[in-house]
């Protein structure tokens, strides 16, 4: 490994620290890492991203502005390791999961990582040796293969530290198992806050009937590897939710730190344009779209990465959009098709919408749109990358949570942090939703809600003071700024 001598951040020179980083090979997860391995850069640590061949252009685009930056900044490599030959089921040339992917699919997708410990085993026996290796929480398993090179593991939990804590209490205290039904509610145990959830918005890892015993297995070793790793590394800040992070490392026992939002590290528009895939609409065409509108006039609607609504829910939404009389950008994974209206809209629509309403159809660039002053609120799935862009934005939202631990973070931005209103989504649902579509009546009261009004304002002020706080988190001296500094000093004395 490089064993140079560098001059860190904090003004003494030091040998410089090596990390690995080793992103799942999805956008809400792949994003953030990348985004986190900048961050470090930033403070001398030499970067290399381990991947599978088929995901090196996706990261080779994301850095490739900082290779051509210099100014200083510590270049990232990249380490490619091969998936063994297709076996498991994992479908041939898949080796990311998208909106196209299934739960089905994505259990079987997981598990077909397991296959690469021993590429990683052998890429580390090699000739790589860096001196930590920050491993996303789906590969639990990249602990044991770094143990036998004395190498430490830091955990990348993906989600809030709100939803982290929640999971450790609801598989300690399985409260779910109390209730007669499956929409009679519970308090979530040992807990800050009197958090009532229901076994139908509980993620699908936890133990009901919508569960997939493969997600339950993974959870449980999720957590079993947060405690035998050396810490956890949260994509979040202390201020934002300090109950929190302390319950988070004072009652679940984890070693933590909290470093973002790491999305912050991308300065100009075009690292934040450059996040995630190849932009569906030529972004400048959008900001100049976004550049004719009033401050606080556009509410931008967007699922994240994975879901791809039934046609039947899509109508629900864009009538509820039209009835709502906002301006809009909604972000819809469907190809256009030849006819002038898509099945999926009421007739007309997009005439009528004309000038008051953009549809992205496949990958909008998100960070870029929700940082621009004409957008006034945002309607998530409660993705926690999304949230936490969405916080940092200063947005009230409407939270419409579909799987995974997405129904507790709409408590977190409804309950705890007061910045949105909820669409009223009762139940863990596939990435395509359900038979049961969310009905226009809702959608429109719900983005009325944070559009209009003295509540939408006081929702706006509070959110733009948490959009503050991030800010100050990530500068010198700030929290998360502080608690990567603190990180990196510890990961070189382990190996002084
Ligand atoms: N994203 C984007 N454009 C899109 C959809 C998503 O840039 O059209 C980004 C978004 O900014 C976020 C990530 O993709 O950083 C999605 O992660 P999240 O945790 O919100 O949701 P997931 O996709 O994991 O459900």
């Amino acid at each position: 490994c490089s064993e140079t001598e560098s001059k860190s951040v904090m003004g003494s020179t030091s040998r410089q620290l090596h990390v690995f980083f080793f992103p799942f090979m999805a956008p809400g997860h792949m994003i953030p890492m990348l985004d986190m391995a900048k961050l470090f850069t930033t403070r001398g640590v030499k970067a290399t991203i381990t991947t599978t061949s088929l995901n090196v252009p996706i990261v080779a685009k994301a850095i490739e502005r900082t290779k051509t930056r210099g100014n200083g900044v510590v270049k990232i490599d990249i380490q490619t390791i091969e998936f063994p030959a297709v076996e498991a089921g994992r479908p041939e040339g898949c080796e990311a999961t998208d909106s196209r992917t299934t739960h089905e699919k994505m259990s079987t997708f997981i598990s077909s990582f397991k296959m690469l410990r021993q590429p990683l085993e052998q890429l580390l026996q090699n000739h790589h040796h860096p001196h930590c290796i920050i491993a996303d929480m789906a590969f639990p398993w990249a602990i044991d293969a770094a143990a036998k090179f004395g190498i430490p593991v830091l955990v990348f939990n993906v989600t809030s530290v709100f939803s982290a804590s929640a999971v450790v209490s609801i598989g300690q205290y399985k409260p779910q198992m109390e209730v007669s039904s499956d929409s009679e509610p519970f308090v979530i145990p040992n807990f800050p806050g009197e958090i009532k959830l229901t076994r139908m918005k509980l993620p699908n890892f936890t133990g009901n009937k919508y569960v997939k015993a493969f997600f339950s297995d993974l959870m449980k070793e999720v957590g079993e590897s947060e405690v035998r790793s050396y810490g956890v590394i949260l994509n979040s800040f202390y201020e934002l939710e300090p109950a929190y992070a302390n319950h988070y490392t004072r009652v679940c026992g984890r070693k933590a730190w909290y470093i973002g939002p790491v999305s912050l590290c991308n300065k100009d528009a075009e690292d934040k344009g450059q996040r995630g895939k190849e932009s569906s609409i030529d972004k400048h065409e959008c900001m100049n779209w976004l550049n004719t509108k009033h401050i606080n006039s556009v509410v931008y609607i967007c699922f994240g990465s994975l879901s791809n609504f039934r046609d039947s829910q899509l109508m629900e939404i864009a009538m509820g959009l039209e009835a709502s009389g906002q301006q809009f950008i909604w972000v819809v994974r469907k190809d256009k098709n030849e006819k002038e209206d898509e099945d999926w809209l009421p007739m007309g629509f997009e005439k009528r919408m004309e000038g008051k309403g953009l549809i992205i159809r496949g990958w909008a660039p998100q960070a870029l749109i929700l940082d621009h002053e004409a957008v006034g609120g945002f309607v998530t799935h409660c993705g926690w990358n999304s949230t936490l862009e969405g916080v940092t934005a200063g947005l009230p939202m409407v939270t419409w949570p579909l799987f995974a631990e997405q129904f507790f973070d709409e408590k977190l931005v409804t309950e705890v942090l007061k910045i949105g209103v909820p669409v009223g989504a009762q139940q863990c649902v596939e990435f395509s939703g359900n038979d049961n579509p969310i009905k226009k009546e809702a959608i429109e009261k719900a983005v009325r809600h944070i559009m209009e009004g003295e509540e939408a304002k006081e929702m706006r002020s509070r959110a733009k003071e948490l959009g503050e706080m991030a800010r100050r988190a990530i500068e010198e001296g700030g929290s998360s700024y502080s608690q990567l500094n603190a990180l990196i000093e510890e990961l070189k004395a382990l190996h002084s």
